[in-house]
């Protein structure tokens, strides 16, 4: 079916730089597409010192929203009219919208995370989750961990520190710690979790002869095991996980689901098939590599 844009095709898109890697259209133009909307959806690239000119030519260009990805997922705050709790304790938007003249900032990764859970149907509810690495996901699957009221969390990282402020930030949400990976104590905490996020770049193509330092066999048999990686579909990590007869979820849930959770502000409508999102995104991924 060849689609058809007029005077009246409403616009959305991504920001970001580099951006020509961008999977954002495939997965939003395939499912504004099945949906009938009459939505287009690009990919425009935005230079660090750009960003300031180019929200207002989003703005002053009626565009509907648009996403926001690296390198302006913190500079982009100071430009909106307004940001929601997520978004402020996460402390980067990735979604934004523009309605009545205002931009209003949000986090969908969080949400993108969770997603994985809600499609294979598993609870959090009191779980203990050891989390790899002190970054930009970990603070977004921290929040959602948070959110949904798992029991406790640890957050191992190689900067003890950044993690640390990690906790600081988040521990009004609820039981959360900091530890080195590199100390012994991280063994006690693996054998007790039940689920194992790698939030690091370690493992991502082309180094994907890497996974970040833990003893997979020591992990508690039963145990969930989730690389927020997409690229390869399945990381040293998950392959690690498998052996010992793991369930592991990869990053193409959570980059579906924020993908999902952004159209819904945008179209303000409750239900996108993120199941057909993840899908394109599969399909886009396996004819790029
Ligand atoms: P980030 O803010 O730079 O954080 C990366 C974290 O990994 C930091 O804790 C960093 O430690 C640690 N790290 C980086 N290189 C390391 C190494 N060689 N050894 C040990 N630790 C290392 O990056 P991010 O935005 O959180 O992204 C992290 C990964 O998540 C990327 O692979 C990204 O593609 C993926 N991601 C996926 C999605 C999705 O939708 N699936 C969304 C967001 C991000 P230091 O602070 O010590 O450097």
């Amino acid at each position: 079916m060849s689609i058809i844009y007029t005077g009246k095709t409403k616009n959305l898109g991504v920001i970001g730089y580099p951006i020509h890697h961008s999977l954002s259209p495939v997965i939003q133009n395939t499912v504004l597409q099945s949906m009938e909307l009459d939505y287009a959806y690009i990919a425009m690239p935005v230079k660090e010192n750009e960003l300031e000119s180019a929200v207002k030519g989003l703005k002053a260009l009626n565009f509907s929203g648009f996403n926001v990805t690296i390198p302006h997922k913190i500079n982009i705050i100071k430009y909106l009219d307004e940001i929601d709790g997520a978004a402020s304790l996460i402390g980067a938007v990735n979604t934004v919208l523009i309605k009545n003249d205002r931009l209003y900032g949000y986090n969908t990764d969080y949400e993108g995370f969770l997603s994985a859970f809600q499609a294979k149907k598993f609870s959090l509810k009191n779980i203990n989750g050891l989390i790899l690495g002190a970054g930009g996901a970990a603070r977004a699957v921290v929040y959602g961990l948070l959110k949904v009221g798992v029991g406790s969390l640890c957050i191992a990282a190689r900067n003890v520190v950044k993690a640390q402020k990690l906790v600081d930030d988040f521990k009004k949400m609820g039981n959360i710690k900091a530890c080195d990976w590199a100390d012994v104590s991280v063994n006690e905490i693996l054998q007790k979790a039940d689920l194992l996020v790698n939030t690091t770049p370690l493992g991502m193509y082309p180094n994907v002869d890497k996974m970040p330092p833990v003893d997979m066999s020591i992990l508690s048999s039963k145990a969930i095991v989730y690389d927020v990686i997409y690229t390869p579909e399945k990381t040293k990590f998950l392959i690690e996980a498998e052996k010992y007869g793991h369930v592991v979820l990869n990053g193409e849930y959570m980059l579906a689901g924020q993908g999902a959770a952004a159209l819904k502000k945008w179209i303000g409508c409750k239900d996108v098939d993120i199941d057909l999102m993840r899908i394109a995104l599969h399909e886009a991924l396996i004819k790029k590599i």
